[in-house]
């Protein structure tokens, strides 16, 4: 028997090994098994099939060393999503492999170094360092390479060992290691093979022993178990350390140690009924309910604050009834903290939480918890959850759907997580609910062509007003010399009002991870690509615009060619400015800033999220974390510091970002009472993006979107690949991105644009190339990868190319 195993490679393929006999009637797919790989390491993969076809390559074939478990530890429609994922975002299977399984879950060979027996170093010439590895050796025995790298700090340590084998000095050896550390806890319990009537005889004179014993018994008798946390004996009355390791030694009580886990019981937690609808809200969830009868996804399109989470809360409690299991995802971990305290309240201990800030063994134990006969109900989770080994998954409910975040940049898979998520759902033949005030254009788009249903909300909860939108004009305000700080006098006036009010404030200012914007101060003009109508980036090294998408590039200009002035500026200033600034124009008020720097600790989301709504702080300025999804009360002024940079940003959906941005930061103010205000500061505040933003016009502007997307070839219209190559030589980055996008444009013609030097062409001392492929919709998605994975093959059959780094992203975010 033969079996066909994953591993975590890189390499696109998947292994095959010879099952040993003994193994035949154990093993199965979905099984992890220890298989021997390249030529001393050992790794656990999975078993994908198991097969009797011996061709002709088999005959140097492995056996599996070892197997792990005694029933799947991933499932069949995991499996299917894996592959799903490997060839639609065109990423090697060992990646996927590693990124949905648990690290440690999946142990792996050590090679270990010791000192060979028939050792004669005197006689041998050794290296300084390779002297140096020796002596350490010779002081500890045996060590891991990759402890002995750390500890001597040599780089490039495998030379030196590689020499000093052959040298025969050293010998090493493979070892399986395991990873997943259990949690254990002492508890204490009686030794049963004691008769209670000798006890007193045992104990003797010892009153504050026997008085301990006794508090134990008394305890024990009335619980339902036959042992007590070692920590809980310690807080009794007359319990100390030295009492209690005196019973100990005289073997009445017993220490054990018992693994307990990491996830905490949340049993404790008291919880209530969701609470009843509002009309508009059964509504929605009626719609919501009918539109599943016909079709597998739903979008809903319901504005900020009218209750989407409440109608959530509703239909999964509906599904937990009837014992199916809910995938809630999110895009960002900044919601968790709101979110789990939500859904908890109504869950309970049905909820568990999956995301990044876990640490390894508590994903460990989450895969484990929904393996058992006791999973969770719902998982709330970043995109990572989709991964989970689920049972009976019956809804996934993806909230924020438009957030760019669901995109997985790096590394690979690089898959999108609400399309993978509606993949998921589909193998199980489960519904998905989309959720947004501001759905992105290909799932509105989806959902007009009639792909998707579609309900709409349109009243915030309690029938408070959309907040008013004011936006100012920035440019003229500087012309007039008003503006004497980033901010405008107006927003400056609402926030001493909110202030005076005991009410809250949120500054939003968008900073760019992207190199910097061209605008001109005055007009705000920003120089736009001829052929991609993309913003520029521009280039100090060089001193030029370029183009993002095609690597057009353009003169500096000295003046805007618009307004004649000299006044073009580079943007780029961040929230730490803000915060400064705020603080000094308001002293009266505490500030808080939430950006990614301020939020790397485990529990610095909490905090700062914490503080707000305890109003301990008054005003948090922020970046697009911010806007995303929560629900403050108190929140009646938002302000939008330089939106016109949201705009312009070098990227076909810069538009779309910006009105998500900024209609979601509006929709942080005025939630629980009364009507709220936002202010947008902008240069150039007759583009038509601000009036569908003030007036809430989702509808006109997917409507200017769409036929631009049409007329410049993007999605919804057409699906983008991009094809990254990277290498240390420039040149031959450049000639292999040049080959490969000759041979694709054989079959695939213009579709073909490239090959491009991206903005940053170069990263850690890697030159970069791209190409970028735009397909129309209707092409078979099969046969693109075909295609592609193809020239890629010709490609990598050149000796020169054979070894040269190249990888995909699929639908771009
Ligand atoms: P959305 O997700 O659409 O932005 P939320 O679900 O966060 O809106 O609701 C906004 C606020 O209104 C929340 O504080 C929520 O608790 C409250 N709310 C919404 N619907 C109800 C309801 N049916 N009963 C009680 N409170 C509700
Ligand atoms: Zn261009
Ligand atoms: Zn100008």
């Amino acid at each position: 028997m033969l079996a066909d195993v994953i591993l975590p490679t890189p390499l696109s393929d998947i292994f095959t090994y010879i099952v040993p006999m003994e193994m035949e009637q154990a093993i199965g797919c979905g099984f992890r098994v220890i298989v021997p790989f390249g030529t001393r390491k050992y790794y656990t993969g999975i078993v994908v099939a198991l097969h009797d076809k011996p061709s002709s390559a088999d005959l140097r074939l492995k056996e599996v060393y070892a197997l792990i478990d005694s029933y799947p530890m991933v499932n069949e429609k995991q499996l299917d999503l894996w592959k799903w994922i490997a060839f639609y975002y065109l990423s090697p299977i060992g990646d996927v492999y590693k990124a949905a399984f648990p690290s440690k879950l999946r142990m792996e060979s050590e090679t270990f170094v010791s000192l060979s027996s028939s050792m004669m170093q005197e006689s041998l010439n050794l290296t300084p360092t390779e002297r140096k590895i020796v002596e350490y050796l010779e002081a500890v025995e045996r060590e891991k390479i990759s402890k002995l790298e750390k500890i001597l700090d040599i780089k490039n340590i495998y030379i030196h060992i590689y020499s000093l084998s052959r040298k025969e000095v050293i010998e090493t050896n493979q070892q399986i290691e395991q990873k997943f550390v259990p949690k254990i806890e002492s508890f204490i319990r009686l030794n049963s093979e004691i008769d209670s009537n000798s006890i007193g005889s045992i104990i003797g004179k010892s009153k504050k022993q026997l008085a301990l014993f006794e508090e134990i018994s008394t305890i024990l008798s009335k619980s339902k178990t036959d042992m007590i946390n070692r920590r809980d004996v310690l807080k009794l009355p007359d319990a100390s350390p030295s009492i209690l390791k005196g019973l100990l030694q005289k073997n009445v009580l017993n220490e054990i140690g018992v693994e307990v886990g990491r996830l905490k019981p949340k049993s404790e937690i008291k919880t209530h009924r969701p609470f009843p609808l509002n009309e508009y809200q059964q509504q929605a969830l009626e719609e919501i309910e009918s539109v599943f009868d016909s079709k597998d996804t739903c979008l809903l399109h319901g504005v900020t604050s009218s209750g989407k989470t409440e109608i959530y809360i509703h239909l999964i409690d509906k599904l937990i009834a009837k014992n199916q299991q809910i995938l809630y995802l999110l895009p960002e971990i900044a919601l968790t903290t709101q979110l789990m305290q939500r859904l908890s309240a109504v869950f309970g201990d049905k909820l568990g939480i999956y995301h990044s800030k876990l640490n390894d063994n508590e994903r460990a134990e989450i895969w484990q918890k929904m393996l058992s006969d006791k999973p969770y109900d719902i998982i709330l989770g970043v995109r990572s959850s989709l991964f989970l080994p689920f049972r009976n998954l019956g809804l996934i409910i993806i909230d924020e759907e438009h957030e760019q975040s669901y995109k997985q940049q790096e590394p690979a898979p690089r898959y999108h997580a609400r399309d993978t998520g509606i993949m998921l759902a589909h193998m199980f033949g489960a519904k998905t609910l989309l959720g947004s005030a501001t759905p992105s254009i290909e799932s509105y788009y989806n959902a007009k062509i009639g792909k998707y249903g579609i309900v709409a909300l349109s009243k915030r909860f309690e029938e408070i007003e959309m907040p008013e939108i004011i936006i100012e004009n920035t440019k003229e305000l500087r012309r007039k010399k008003k503006m004497k700080s980033l901010l405008s006098p107006a927003l400056i006036e609402s926030i001493h009002h909110a202030l005076s009010n005991n009410e809250q404030v949120i500054l939003f200012r968008n900073r760019r991870g992207f190199a910097p914007i061209v605008e001109c101060k005055l007009c705000a003009w920003t120089p736009k690509c001829r052929h991609c109508d993309v913003p520029l980036t521009y280039h100090k090294f060089r001193n030029v615009l370029v183009c993002h998408y095609c690597n057009a590039t353009y003169a500096m200009p000295s003046e805007c060619p618009s307004c004649h002035e000299k006044s073009i500026d580079l943007l780029g200033q961040g929230t730490e400015q803000l915060e400064e600034e705020v603080s000094r124009l308001f002293p009266e008020a505490k500030v808080a800033r939430m950006d990614t720097d301020t939020t790397r600790g485990k529990n610095s989301y909490e905090k700062i999220i914490d503080d707000f709504e305890k109003n301990r702080v008054q005003i948090l300025v922020g970046t697009q974390m911010l806007s995303k999804g929560l629900d403050f009360g108190n929140v009646s002024v938002v302000g939008i510091i330089s939106a016109d940079s949201l705009l312009n940003y070098p990227d076909f959906r810069s538009y779309e970002r910006g009105f998500q941005l900024m209609t979601q930061a509006a929709g942080r103010s005025g939630r629980k009472s009364k009507q709220g205000k936002v202010i947008i500061q902008s240069n150039d505040p007759d583009q038509p993006i601000y009036r569908y933003i003030v007036e809430n016009d989702y509808e006109s502007f997917f409507a200017s979107q769409l036929s631009e997307r049409k007329i410049f070839k993007y999605p919804p219209y057409y699906r983008l690949i991009s094809i990254v190559i990277k290498d240390k030589s420039e040149s031959k980055a450049d000639e292999a991105s040049r080959y490969l996008a000759d041979s694709l444009k054989s079959s695939l013609g213009d579709r073909v644009s490239g090959p491009n030097k991206p903005v940053i062409g170069k990263i850690q001392t890697y030159y970069i190339r791209n190409i970028l492929l735009k397909t129309e919709i209707g092409l078979s998605p099969q046969k693109i990868r075909t295609l592609v994975k193809h020239a890629e093959t010709i490609l990598r059959k050149n000796q020169k190319f054979k070894y040269i780094t190249l990888f995909y992203d699929v639908d771009p975010a």
